[in-house]
């Protein structure tokens, strides 16, 4: 029985004061809710500050970041390091949004290294995968995300990633308002999972959690979470509202 994770990424959105007044809210709001798990990735700045807010308040409320870097340590001017992550109350981490790789160059490779680094630090990655919309057009979809997938988890135990979150996250539904449809949404994350099962093993596949992303919203939400193999959202623009993000939470159990 896979517990269905909604994890909210405010990309950089929220200064330390907006971000401490949201998790405050947003406890209120989904108080006693359970079966599913919430999660929140702020901006780094406000990690240690929600954290702390999180700790004092007690709850359902777990902390991700939006990215880290592969290296313990180092001179790598602007970058943060998986321990660091660790101290400021970090459980999860994206890693491989799309954005991340139009606009910052991360490949599979950079990706499978931060994996990797952020699982010897025991956090756990959500990583994320998807098809642009030429891709989605000209039918190579389940292509693209064989390639993503098996990139970004090479090397990895079975063990390993039955205990990650993937996130299969369409570009052309992020921040567009365009949602997959539930149905095909289910159709990329069963051949995902069915790919896991493939490349480690069936219990594996059956364990990891595989999220959907792209245009999430309180209204499309219990449609998709119905879906068998989705296990999950990961939210953009409706997590920054914390009645919207609520919604999306009851909704998906
Ligand atoms: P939106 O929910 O704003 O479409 O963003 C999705 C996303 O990129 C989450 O990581």
């Amino acid at each position: 029985m896979r517990v269905p994770i909604i994890a909210g990424n405010w990309k950089m959105y929220k200064t330390v004061g907006e971000a401490v007044n949201f998790v405050r809210e947003l406890a209120g709001l989904v108080a006693g809710v359970s079966g599913v798990e919430i999660v929140v990735c702020p901006p780094f700045t406000a990690l240690a500050v929600v954290a702390a807010q999180l700790h004092s308040q007690g709850g359902n409320i777990a902390l991700g970041a939006q990215n880290m870097y592969w290296e313990n340590e180092g001179a790598y001017t602007g970058e943060i390091a998986p321990g660091m992550l660790k101290e400021a109350g970090c459980r999860y981490v994206i890693l491989g949004h799309s954005e991340r790789r139009q606009y910052f160059g991360e490949t599979d490779v950079t990706v499978n290294k931060k994996v990797h680094a952020a699982l010897a630090h025991n956090l756990l990655p959500i990583v994320c995968v998807g098809e642009r919309l030429e891709e989605r057009e000209s039918g190579t979809t389940e292509e693209v995300v064989r390639g993503q997938v098996q990139g970004s988890l090479a090397g990895l135990t079975a063990q390993q990633v039955a205990g990650l979150v993937v996130a299969y996250e369409p570009v052309w539904a992020i921040g567009t308002g365009r949602t997959a449809s539930a149905a095909d949404a289910q159709q990329v994350n069963m051949f995902i999972r069915g790919l896991l099962s493939d490349l480690f093993d069936e219990a594996a596949a059956g364990a990891v959690r595989i999220q959907y992303g792209g245009s999430v919203k309180p209204g499309n939400a219990a449609e998709l979470m119905a879906q068998p193999d989705i296990d999950g959202a990961l939210v953009g623009g409706a997590s920054l509202q914390a009645d919207s993000f609520a919604g999306i939470i009851k909704n998906a159990v």
